[in-house]
């Protein structure tokens, strides 16, 4: 089945067509590993993940690449500002190595509690000092970097056409001067590849330009370029990322190789907290482990993020998330209940559910449209026949999902005193060896919408999704 993909660089959704299609390329650019990964942080990680998944459920094979910031970048996405893992390293009296590894654990723990697949390959910037000094020096070769008194600046007039992703108005920038205009600098929006390394700046390494530390976005070309090649499928991230770390990408690789490194550019839309932003003096910066702290499973989270396209602002509220438990709590149910359900399929009802199964699979293909997806699962988990089958389908829809849809929920449920009599019924029956009473009990049980289990801790009741 065909796959669109909406691409940044052409604003259109297009045909996805892979340069190779035994192994699909991706890059994604990774966290700066200086504080706590918000909730905010990790809607584009899932974003990623189910392209990952998406790809592997059409058959691909990956190859995804995400780094690890553990050096810089600035505070301001321009070229000002300080430091932003020396901040964190001055603050918290430990040595920028030590922010560096605590947060990157943090991260990845994150990842797991909401089960986004780590990448085949994660690269820090400390450990390719050495690419970076390569691509600054080729750039410098080609005419496509200057030396200034402070840094090597890449010079954006050399090429063709800046900016490419946006419809920056570069002039205007200038008026606004968000950037602060170093006058060394040939071009407002040049920016800098390397960095001479102040006196007392703790991170630097040895250059022709002396004591110095590598720019933020000639992180991603080098590292991209080094596992990926010159020219690869998809480059993903956050869509702040867009008019400065991307386009500056892409400048820094057509100077070296004249190629723009990626085919298909996709970014994910903010998270915003009660329809606004997420900021420490609002209070309302939530990490995973706050989510996990008001006694929800990290997943829920994760389901949530399918209310909306990645492309559309998704609104995080504490109602939803509760909303969204209880909608975990019936998917997983239903999986349960299908697993251990008798009845018989029909041709129509097989019909049915080869019909759902395209219809999910168009909506994933369709620029990961999530939550006409999600419409397709409900569908099928509100199956009428309860039978493994449907059981297997969702576990299918789950290898997109990720929502970990056979666990099964421990949390205490509000079981009807008439289903817990029945049960009470059929354990005495088995005590007595009636085992045609047992059966029928568990029949009439699930009738009514619950699902006995004989666990060896006992028995649990598990609610099921009733049909509407
Ligand atoms: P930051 O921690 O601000 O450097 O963000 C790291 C990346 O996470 C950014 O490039 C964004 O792509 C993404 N990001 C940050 N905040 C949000 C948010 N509220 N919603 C979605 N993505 C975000
Ligand atoms: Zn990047």
């Amino acid at each position: 089945m065909e796959i669109y993909f909406y691409n940044t660089l052409t604003r259109q959704k297009e045909k996805f067509e892979p340069i190779d299609i035994n192994e699909i390329k991706i890059y994604s650019c990774g966290p700066t590993v200086y504080k706590n990964a918000t909730i905010g942080n990790m809607r584009t990680n899932i974003f990623q993940d189910v392209l990952r998944r998406v790809l592997r459920y059409n058959g691909y094979k990956i190859k995804h690449v995400m780094n690890i910031t553990d050096v810089g970048h600035l505070v301001s996405d321009g070229d000002d500002g300080e430091d932003k893992m020396l901040k964190s390293a001055r603050e918290e009296h430990k040595t920028p190595l030590e922010i560096a590894q605590y947060y990157t654990k943090l991260f990845f723990e994150d990842l797991k509690e909401l089960n986004v697949e780590t990448p085949e390959i994660v690269c820090k910037a400390t450990e390719h000092i050495k690419e970076m000094l390569e691509y600054v020096e080729e750039l410098e070769k080609k005419g496509y970097a200057y030396e200034t008194s402070t840094a090597i600046y890449f010079d954006i007039s050399k090429l063709d056409k800046y900016p490419i992703l946006t419809n920056l108005d570069l002039e205007n920038q200038k008026a606004g001067a968000r950037v602060e205009i170093d006058n060394e600098k040939k071009n407002p929006a040049d920016f800098a590849l390397w960095i001479k390394a102040p006196e007392n700046h703790l991170m630097k390494w040895d250059s022709k330009w002396g004591p110095s530390y590598p720019g933020w976005h000639i992180e991603c070309s080098a590292m991209g370029q080094k596992y990926l090649g010159e020219q690869f499928d998809i480059h993903t991230g956050g869509i702040d990322l867009v008019p400065t770390h991307h386009e500056n990408e892409i400048a820094q690789s057509k100077g070296k190789c004249g190629k723009i490194p990626a085919n298909y550019w996709m970014h994910g839309e903010y998270l915003l907290i009660n329809g606004g932003k997420m900021s420490k003096s609002l209070g309302n910066v939530y990490l995973v482990k706050d989510i996990k702290e008001k006694g929800y499973d990290p997943i829920v989270y994760r389901l949530y993020s399918y209310s909306c396209h990645y492309r559309n602002k998704l609104n995080f509220t504490w109602e939803g998330i509760d909303a969204t438990a209880k909608s975990l709590e019936r998917l997983r149910n239903s999986y349960q209940l299908n697993l251990n359900g008798t009845d018989e399929l029909t041709q129509n009802d097989k019909e049915r559910l080869i019909q759902i199964e395209e219809n999910f699979h168009k909506a994933i293909n369709d620029d990961l449209n999530m939550p006409l997806a999600m419409s397709y699962v409900w569908e099928l988990a509100k199956f009428e026949k309860k039978n493994p089958e449907v059981a297997k389908m969702l576990e299918k829809f789950d290898s997109v999902l990720g929502i970990k849809i056979d666990k099964i929920n421990s949390e205490n449920q509000d079981i009807p005193q008439e289903i817990l009599d029945l049960v009470e019924m059929r354990k005495i029956a088995r005590e007595n060896k009636d085992w045609t009473k047992s059966d029928e009990l568990r029949d009439l049980i699930a009738q009514k919408g619950y699902i006995v289990k004989d666990t060896k801790n006992g028995m649990e009741i598990l609610k099921g999704v009733k049909n509407e």
